[in-house]
C-alpha cells in the first residue's frame, strides 16, 4: 500500500512513538503518574508535559501560551466560543468544517470570498460589528497559503481578533502571527488525540470544559503525558527537519507535476504547500478510479469530510463547477514518501484514468 493522504493524517514519527512509550508504563513502572499530582511521580509526568509544551511552542510565534486540547477541532471551538459573545465572526469560505460548522452553530458568521487561486484577501468587506476573523494558513484541500501577514495587519488596525487555523502549516513552515492559533499533532507526525491552542499573552478566554482547572483553567481534564510527549517530540523533529523535509517534498511535487502532465491543478501553483497536489481531469470518474487503485491511499478531491458525495465547499468556493469538483483528486505526500512510491502510485492512477478513455 502506498499512503498519499498526508492532509488527512501523517504517519507517526519513530521518535514520537519512542517518546510516548515511557509514559505508557504499567504497575511496575514509575512513569504513569498524573501530571497534576503533587508527589514525585506526578512531578515527573508534569515535567514531561512542560518539556512537550516548550517544544510545541518553539514552532509558534513568541509571546503566547500553548494550551493542550484533545484535537485542533477542540482548540478551534475554544477559540471561537471562548473569545467572546455577540458581534459577527468573519471566516474565509475555504475554512475547515471545525471553523465553518462552529460559526454556523453560533449563527453569527460572515463568509469571506476566496479567489480562483484559492486565496482569501483582506481587500473585501465584512460587517462592522465583526469581533473575530478566522483565516487558515494552509488549506487542507488544495494546499494554498493565505496572506496571513496582511490579515494580521488588518485585524490589528481594526481591533479585531484573528484566529489562524495552522493545522496544515505547523511543522512545515514558520507559523504566522495571530491572536489565537490552532494546531494538531497528528498532522505533523505526532499522535492522534492531541492538539493545541496558542493564545496571545494578555488575551482572556472563557473555558469550554470546566472541572479541575488544568491548562490555566481553560481546559479541565487530566492531560496524557504520553500524548503530550509524542506531540513534543514530533514538533522538535519537525523544527529540526523543516528545510530537509521541504526540499524532499518539493522534489516529489516536481516529479508529480511532470507525471500528471495534462491534468489541471486546483489552486495557485505558487502560493502553496507542495505536499498537496489537488488536480482534475475532465470527465474523470473518481469513485471508479479509487476502486481501481485500491493500493494507493488518496482522497477524492470532491467529497466533503462526511463522505456525503456533495462537491467540496473549497472547490466550489474557488469557482469550480460540480462536474469539475467531482473529477478532482487530492494526493498528499510528505517526509516518509519515497520518490519510488510516488512514481508507482502516479503510474497506477494515470493508467486507471487513461483506461476510462
Ligand atoms: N483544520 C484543518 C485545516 C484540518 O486539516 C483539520 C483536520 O483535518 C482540522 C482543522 C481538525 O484537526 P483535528 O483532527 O485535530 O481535530
Amino acid at each position: 500500500m502506498i499512503y498519499l493522504d498526508y492532509q488527512a493524517t501523517t504517519p507517526l514519527a519513530p521518535a514520537a512513538r519512542e517518546a510516548m512509550m515511557k509514559w505508557l508504563d504499567g504497575p511496575e513502572g514509575t512513569s504513569f503518574g498524573n501530571p497534576h499530582s503533587q508527589h514525585r511521580m506526578g512531578r515527573m509526568a508534569a515535567a514531561a508535559v512542560e518539556l512537550a509544551r516548550e517544544r510545541v511552542a518553539a514552532l509558534l510565534p513568541p509571546g503566547g501560551t500553548v494550551i493542550f486540547t484533545g484535537s485542533a477541532t477542540e482548540a478551534i471551538n475554544l477559540a471561537i466560543r471562548g473569545s467572546g459573545r455577540g458581534g459577527s465572526i468573519a471566516v474565509s469560505s475555504i475554512e475547515h468544517a471545525a471553523v465553518l460548522d462552529t460559526v454556523e452553530d453560533l449563527g453569527n458568521g460572515h463568509v469571506l470570498k476566496t479567489d480562483a487561486d484559492g486565496t482569501c484577501h483582506p481587500d473585501q468587506e465584512w460587517p462592522s460589528d465583526t469581533r473575530l476573523i478566522a483565516v487558515m494558513q494552509v488549506n487542507n484541500e488544495i494546499g494554498t497559503i493565505q496572506p496571513m501577514d496582511k490579515w494580521l495587519a488588518v485585524a490589528g488596525t481594526q481591533d479585531k481578533l484573528l484566529l489562524c487555523d495552522a493545522v496544515q502549516a505547523a511543522g512545515k513552515m514558520p507559523v504566522a502571527g495571530a491572536d489565537m492559533i490552532a494546531i494538531s499533532a497528528h498532522k505533523m507526525h505526532g499522535p492522534k488525540g492531541i492538539g493545541a491552542l496558542w493564545v496571545r499573552d494578555g488575551l482572556d478566554l472563557d473555558p469550554l470544559i470546566t472541572g479541575g482547572g488544568q491548562e490555566q483553567g481553560l481546559r479541565s481534564g487530566t492531560l496524557s503525558p504520553a500524548l503530550c510527549a509524542g506531540f513534543g517530540a514530533a514538533a522538535q523533529l519537525a523544527a529540526e527537519r523543516m528545510e530537509e523535509d521541504t526540499a524532499h517534498i518539493s522534489a516529489l511535487w516536481d516529479r508529480a507535476r511532470d507525471m500528471f502532465d495534462g491534468w489541471t491543478l486546483n489552486g495557485s501553483a505558487g502560493h502553496r504547500w507542495k505536499g498537496n497536489l489537488n488536480i482534475r481531469r475532465d470527465g474523470l470518474d473518481v469513485a471508479r478510479l479509487m476502486s481501481e487503485c485500491r493500493d494507493v491511499m488518496f482522497s477524492a478531491g470532491s467529497a466533503c469530510a462526511s463522505g456525503s458525495g456533495r462537491p467540496s465547499h473549497v472547490l466550489r468556493a474557488i469557482g469550480l463547477s460540480d462536474e469539475q469538483a467531482k473529477s478532482s483528486i487530492r494526493l498528499g505526500f510528505g517526509r516518509y514518501t519515497s520518490m519510488e512510491q510516488l512514481e508507482e502510485a502516479a503510474r497506477s492512477i494515470i493508467a486507471a484514468a487513461d483506461s476510462q478513455g
